[in-house]
C-alpha cells in the first residue's frame, strides 16, 4: 500500500500538534511535528547565548545536526547527538524557532529531512508550510486555525501547567508576534494552500476540534486510498 501524507498547517496554538498526534494514533500513522525541528535549531543558538543573525546562521548552521527518531511515546529530536525533545518546549524556544525559520538556508536544511520521513511512513505532519512547500502533493491537507485570543488562552494554560512564569497578556503578545513573523517572512510564509480544507476551532473544546478533523480525514481517506 502506498504511503498516505496528511498535512496540517496553521498558526501557533491552533491545537495542531495535539490534534495531529491524536489523528496519527487513530490511523496508525507516524506523527511528524516539524515545529520541533525549528525549535531544535533555535535551541542550538539560545543554549549557547548566540544571537540569531545572518552572520551566526552562516557561521554555525553546518555544525548543527538535527535528527528525528521514534520511540514508544512518539517523535523525538536529537540535536548534535543529544535528546532535546523536552527542552525545546519552552516559550523561548518557540520564539527562537520563529526567528531561525525566517532564514532560507535553515528551511532548506530541514526540507529533505521532513520529506524523508514521509517517504518511509504514512504520516500526519504538522507545521506552517507542509501543504504548500514540504509535501505539496499530500493526499489530504488541512488548515487549522482559531482566533488569536483563543490560541493565547490555550498556550497560556499549557505553559502554566509546565511551571513557566508568564501572563496571558505576554502569551497573547507572543502569539500575535509569531503570527506576524510566520505570515510575513519572505520564504515559505504561513498561508493556506489552495487545496487545503480550513477548520476554524474558535470556541471549540479540544474534543470537538479532534472530532471535526477526524471526520474530515475519514471522509477523504476512502477517496485517496
Ligand atoms: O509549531 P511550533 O510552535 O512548534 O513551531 C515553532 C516555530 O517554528 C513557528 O512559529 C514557525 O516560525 C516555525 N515553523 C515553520 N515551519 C514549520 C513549522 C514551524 O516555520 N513547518
Amino acid at each position: 500500500m502506498k504511503n498516505i501524507r496528511i498535512a496540517i498547517d496553521g498558526p501557533s496554538g491552533a491545537g495542531k500538534s495535539t490534534i495531529a498526534k491524536y489523528a496519527a494514533k487513530k490511523l496508525g500513522f507516524h506523527y511528524v511535528d516539524t515545529g520541533a525541528l525549528y525549535r531544535g535549531i533555535g535551541h542550538f543558538f539560545t543554549s549557547r547565548s548566540l544571537e540569531i543573525t545572518q552572520d551566526t546562521i552562516d557561521q554555525y548552521l553546518n555544525e548543527i545536526g538535527i535528527e528525528v527518531f521514534y520511540d514508544a511515546d512518539g517523535q523525538r529530536i536529537r540535536l548534535n547527538g543529544k535528546d532535546v525533545t523536552s527542552e525545546i518546549r519552552t516559550g523561548a524556544a518557540g520564539m527562537a524557532a520563529a526567528k531561525v525559520a525566517a532564514f532560507p538556508e535553515v528551511r532548506e536544511k530541514l526540507l529533505d529531512l521532513q520529506r524523508s520521513v514521509a517517504e518511509k511512513f504514512s504520516v500526519v505532519m504538522d507545521g506552517r508550510d507542509i501543504g504548500t512547500t514540504v509535501l505539496p502533493n499530500a493526499e489530504i491537507k488541512i488548515y487549522l486555525t482559531a482566533s488569536a485570543e483563543d490560541r493565547a488562552q490555550r498556550r497560556y494554560l499549557e505553559l502554566i501547567q509546565k511551571g513557566e512564569a508568564t501572563t496571558l497578556e505576554q502569551v497573547l503578545h507572543d502569539v500575535k508576534q509569531r503570527d506576524h513573523d510566520d505570515m510575513h517572512r519572505a520564504v515559505s510564509p504561513l498561508r493556506q494552500a489552495e487545496d487545503a480544507y480550513r477548520i476554524d476551532t474558535t470556541g471549540f473544546t479540544l474534543e470537538q476540534a479532534e472530532e471535526r478533523v477526524i471526520d474530515y480525514i475519514s471522509g477523504r481517506l476512502s477517496d485517496v486510498l
